[in-house]
This record gives structure tokens, sequence and C-alpha cells, in this order.
């Protein structure tokens, strides 16, 4: 866990702080994103904590040791740090920068070899491939990922990120990021995270910690950020397009209507009329035997007609799932134009409909709780 209690830091010959009078608390295992605008003291934040910046005034805790009573070269060594210029050494082999941290703290040296390999094997880079190579024999993307290994190959409890993927060209950026989330779902490191980036962010952090000139002015879960912004600043921060980004956050089945009403193919349209009246439906889904989502039926053709669900259905455009996110879901449905989707489960049983009222209806409804 980290903590800052009322941390300050104004530079020599200046007279306002950099960082003015910060609390907050990072609890172990989550990742904790300092956001906002160039200048407004995310990086002076974060470098107190390993006292790459000495603070003026306040304390830092990590796991309940004041930081400036633990000898800083420990301090150091005991919280992994990932800079967005990587900082490899470049007449080392991958496997000698991964070890830099474990060789100072002497440890044996086939422990930390096979350590080298097992974190390789992690971000899916082939040891047999690339332990042996030189960092100029990497691309910005592979030297980012060793960068990262480093910071965490001496197991430290803490990590600091400062912009990690601020220099990698967005689409490897995103796998970087998603293959980082997957390490730290094994890991569990306590972290803290620079980035000017609010979808990165939205993405990455458990929590959000706003800055503005120095001041922490919001600290909360992407969801509630986005969802309830402190003041104009923080909104205007987000931007004005902060319910999509919400979107992503969500999850298809947090939407989802359960035990939905369904037909059968023996069923007759007079009957899968009634159940759609009677749930107020424009279209039910028909399903197989076993359950599985087979087409549907429209109101309007059911009405008034003879005969079978079996005669008279169609097929599903498309279908998605439960753990799929309300943004997948809302474009899946413009893209096929579309304002409702079935929900199957992994073995395309039918477990529900998610609708675009009723995602829009359940944005509105957490936007009044606040
Ligand atoms: P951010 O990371 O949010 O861009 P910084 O923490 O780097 O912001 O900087 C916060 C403020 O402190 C800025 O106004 C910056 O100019 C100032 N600052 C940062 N480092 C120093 C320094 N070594 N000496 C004087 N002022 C500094």
């Amino acid at each position: 866990m980290i903590r800052l209690d009322h941390v300050s830091k104004t530079f020599a010959n200046t007279t306002t702080p950099a960082v003015d009078r910060v609390s907050l608390q990072v609890p172990e295992g989550e990742i904790c994103v300092l956001l906002g605008p160039s200048g407004c003291g995310k990086t002076t934040t974060m470098k107190m904590v390993n006292r790459l910046i000495e603070p003026s005034s306040g304390e830092i805790f990590i796991d309940g040791r004041n930081t400036a009573e633990t000898d800083v070269v420990q301090l150091r060594r005991s919280i992994g740090y990932v800079i967005q210029q990587i900082g490899l050494f470049p007449n080392k082999t991958v496997e000698d920068n991964i070890c830099i941290v474990p060789d100072l703290l002497g440890w044996d040296r086939r422990k930390s070899r096979a350590r080298a390999a097992e974190l390789l094997d992690m971000v899916a880079l082939d040891p047999g491939a690339f332990l042996h190579r030189y960092p100029k024999e990497l691309s910005g993307g592979q030297q980012q990922r060793i960068g990262v290994l480093r910071a965490i190959a001496a197991d430290p409890p803490v990590l600091l990120m400062d912009e990690p993927f601020g220099a990698i060209d967005p689409i490897n950026r995103v796998i970087i990021q998603d293959e980082f989330l997957k390490m730290q779902a094994k890991i569990r490191k306590t972290i803290l995270f620079v980035s000017h980036d609010i979808d990165e962010a939205v993405k990455m952090a458990d929590r959000i910690a706003i800055f503005r000139d120095g001041k922490l002015v919001q600290y909360d879960t992407p969801d509630t950020i986005l969802a309830h912004p402190a003041n104009n600043f923080v909104s205007d921060f987000v931007g004005g397009d902060r319910t999509l980004k919400r979107l992503q956050l969500l999850t298809v089945r947090d939407a989802m209507m359960e035990e939905p009403p369904r037909v059968r193919a023996a069923d007759s349209l007079q009957d899968a009329a009634k159940t759609m009246e009677a749930h107020g439906h424009q279209a039910i889904v028909l399903v197989g035997p076993r359950g599985r989502a087979r087409g549907y039926v429209t109101l309007q053709a059911a009405r008034g007609a003879s005969g079978s669900v079996a005669e008279n259905h169609e097929s599903l455009p498309t279908t998605i799932q439960p753990h799929e996110d309300l943004r997948t879901a809302v474009s899946t449905m413009f893209r096929h134009d579309v304002s409702w989707l079935a929900c199957v489960d992994g073995d395309g049983m039918f477990v529900g409909y998610v609708t675009l009222r009723g995602i829009t209806r359940m944005l509105s409804e957490t936007y009044r709780e606040g």
C-alpha cells in the first residue's frame, strides 16, 4: 500500500508549490493513474515516492514504512521504475538488462537467469530468441516490454510508471497496455502510473487521481470520475464524450435483461405475438431444443399471422456475449442497424437481451444517483 499524507513540494527559487498538500492512498494490488495537464505536478508527486525528489513537507508511507526513514538505496531497489525513455543499457543483453536489480541484490545467478526467461515468456517473447539480443536489435515496443520486465524482475511490491507507453505508436500501445493488464492480474503490484491521456487512464486505472496546479482535485474510480466529475475542470478534462468512455467500463451483463422471454419453433405466431405484447417487446428470440439462439420473430410479422414460428422467423444478424463491453455492443448495433442484440454464452445459449434503450436508461440512472 502507498500512502501520501499532506505531501507538498516547492522547488528552490520558486514561490508556488509544484505539489500542494496531496493526500491519497493506493490499496495493495491496485493501479492509481495520476492524470492531468502538463505541469500539474504528476511527475513530481511520483518522484517523491522513490525520493528522486525530496518532499518539502508531508510524509509518504509504503506498507506502513515512512520512506523518509528508509535508506534511499534500499528504498529504490524495493520500487520498480518504468520510464518512457526506457533506459536499457545498450551494451548489455536483454537477459543482463532484466537482471540488473537481482544482480545488485546479489541473487544467485542461476535463479535470476531463470527468472528472466520466465518473465519473457509472460509477455510472449520467446526466451530462446530474445535473451541474448541487444536492445538495438529490438523494436521500440519490445524494448518497452523489457523495460517493464526489468522493473519487476526483483519482485518489488511497488511500481512507478512514468508515461511508460507514451512513446509507442497507438496500435502497439494498445497491445502493450492489454499485455500489461494481463500481467498485473497475475503479479498484483501496487502501482502509481503517470499519464496525460484520459483514455489510457480509464483503461488502466483502478483509481484515477486528477491534478490541477499541484492540487489533487478528484480521486475516484474511472466510472465515478466519468459519471460524476467533481467540477468543471474535471468534466472538461475528461471530455464531452465521457458517456461514450463509460461504455468501455461497463459490460453487456450490466445492462442485460435476464431470464428473457423466448419462443420455440413449434409455438404459434399468435402465442409469440401475445408474449411480446405482454412484455412490451417488438421482437422475440427463437431458441432451439437446448436453448441456443436460432433466430427471431418481430411483433409486426407475428401479429395477425397464422402458422408457427418455424415457418416465419428471421435469422439473427449477430449476437453478443455478456462479458463484452457496452461500447462493443453499441458499435455492433450501429454496424447492423439494429436497436437490440441477443446475448449468448460461450456455448451459444440464449441468456438475455441488451437494448439501446436499456443502455441509455442505465447510464442516465447512474447519473441521477450522484
Ligand atoms: P507534470 O508531470 O504534471 O507535467 P511536473 O510534476 O513535472 O508536472 O511539474 C510540476 C511543476 O513543477 C511545473 O510547473 C514544473 O515546471 C515545476 N518543476 C518541475 N521540476 C522542477 C525543478 N526541478 N525545478 C523547478 N521547477 C520544477
